[in-house]
């Protein structure tokens, strides 16, 4: 039988109204008609992945999240939050300010200036140290385990790394325009078959958008997404992203009726290795880089290495041209190689231009509308396990449990394992 709750705002009042069974039909919450649904990207993420654990995560259901953060998720959300400050063209901001809590109050971190890419590292830690204060809140200030503290400290300086070689890859590749960064939308939903306005938004944030013409007066506009990846993998895949195709469909919507009818032409993809890339070895008695052509490594990094190992004090696309100049072929034809690698999209950041036709945007669009019902009322809340999650779900040692017949309401709600989440924007309110 499936145990039908009514929507409780606050987790305590959830609480005790959720009576969760032993048995791995978990009870639902129903939303009233007069309730405005707003659904996030990440809710429909979740709801098609797997429907256990879009119900344990969901803002739509019970709107938990594990206190201690994935540690995958945790890098690539500092790496977008420190991207989308930095990565903006002609950024009109003289100074930012981030705040922190304290055990004593909150305090500010203030940084001058524009933000451009070559803050990028600086702004990655900084984000990291606010991030790791609101953590050690929601921790109640009991402080951090040396293993946890140890696990923070390598997603830095992973982090950092990663910032370094997105950095030097920016200012070599990339010529297009980055003209707004975390971009939040709110479209309602309509009944695409009757045209009736469904008591539905759709919500979400767009990483950036991207100019690729210089005509200001028609510009062709790219939706973009960061992606932190292991390794880079078939680019065919991410055709199949819907989540992006939904964000030109959200992105129209917001034109509909209006006389602003901005063309957005796809999606472009910046992907960024997790990996630190390796620095060259010197060899020939400290005279010369490696040009071992398996190091697996950037062209940038490699030729710091060089500028470092010359004492060079120009820029690296300068140096660049002095061994052409000096016609150095071992090094011409080590940069040749990296060069090559990164086109072949096996370097450490890889862009990928991906178009949709309107057809498309258009089936995207109505699946919306299906899963807002399905939302709405979800009959089946079942899980589907895949190898995924053991990487990519925070509830994986709940839903084991409950495949066994435990009752979880203890382990969810009593060890401090789990907590509310906030700062989502998918909601339930009354309008
Ligand atoms: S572990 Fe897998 S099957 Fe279970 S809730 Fe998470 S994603 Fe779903």
């Amino acid at each position: 039988m499936v145990h039908v709750i009514i929507m409780a705002k606050q987790l305590s009042e959830r609480r005790n109204m959720i009576d969760i069974p032993r048995h791995n039909l978990l009870p639902l919450v129903i939303h009233p008609p007069h309730k405005v649904l707003h659904i996030h990207t990440s809710d429909r993420t979740a709801f098609k992945q797997c429907r256990r654990k879009w119900f344990f995560s969901s803002p739509l259901q019970l709107n938990l999240e594990r206190a201690w953060p994935n540690d995958k998720l945790w890098l690539g959300k500092l790496l977008h939050e420190a991207l989308a400050h930095c990565v903006v063209s002609n950024p009109t901001v003289t100074g930012t300010m981030w705040s922190y809590p304290t055990p004593q109050g909150e305090k500010d971190i203030y940084l001058g200036g524009p933000l451009t890419v070559d803050n990028l590292e600086e702004v990655f830690e900084i984000c990291q140290k606010v991030a790791r204060a609101n953590l050690a809140q929601k921790m109640n200030w009991q402080g951090f385990s040396p293993e946890q503290e140890e696990e923070l400290d390598g997603l830095l300086e992973l982090g950092l790394a990663m910032c370094h070689t997105y950095m030097l890859w920016h200012k070599r590749v990339a010529k297009f325009k980055v003209i707004a960064s975390e971009v939040p939308f709110s479209v309602p939903l309509y009944d695409y078959r009757s045209g009736n306005r469904l008591r539905a938004t759709y919500d979400g944030h767009i990483d950036f958008v991207m100019d690729d013409t210089e005509d200001l007066r028609d510009p062709n506009l790219w939706l973009g997404e960061y992606k932190s990846v292991a390794q880079m993998r078939d680019p065919e895949r991410l055709q199949f992203d819907e989540q992006w195709t939904s964000y030109i469909w959200a992105k129209q919507q917001e034109q509909r009726g209006g006389d602003k009818k901005d063309k957005y032409l796809g999606v472009v993809y910046i992907e960024l290795r997790k990996k630190k890339p390796r620095i060259p070895d010197i060899v020939y008695q400290g005279k010369r880089v490696s040009c071992n052509k398996a190091t697996d490594t950037t062209p940038d990094v490699w030729l710091e290495t060089v500028a470092q190992l010359e004492g060079w004090e120009g820029t690296l696309e300068e140096l660049e041209q002095n061994i052409h100049r000096r016609a150095d072929t071992d090094y011409i034809a080590m940069l040749d190689n990296l060069y090559e690698k990164e086109r072949q999209g096996k370097g450490y950041v890889r862009i990928t231009w991906v178009r949709h036709s309107q057809a498309e945007i258009d089936h995207v669009g109505k699946s919306i509308v299906h899963e807002y019902y399905d939302m709405r009322r979800p009959t089946h809340i079942v899980p589907t396990p895949t190898w995924d999650c053991t990487w990519r779900c925070d509830f994986k040692e709940v839903c084991l449990a409950l495949n066994d017949g435990v009752d979880i309401t203890e382990y969810l709600y009593g060890t401090g394992e789990y907590v509310e989440r906030i700062g989502y924007y998918g909601d339930v309110r009354d309008e």
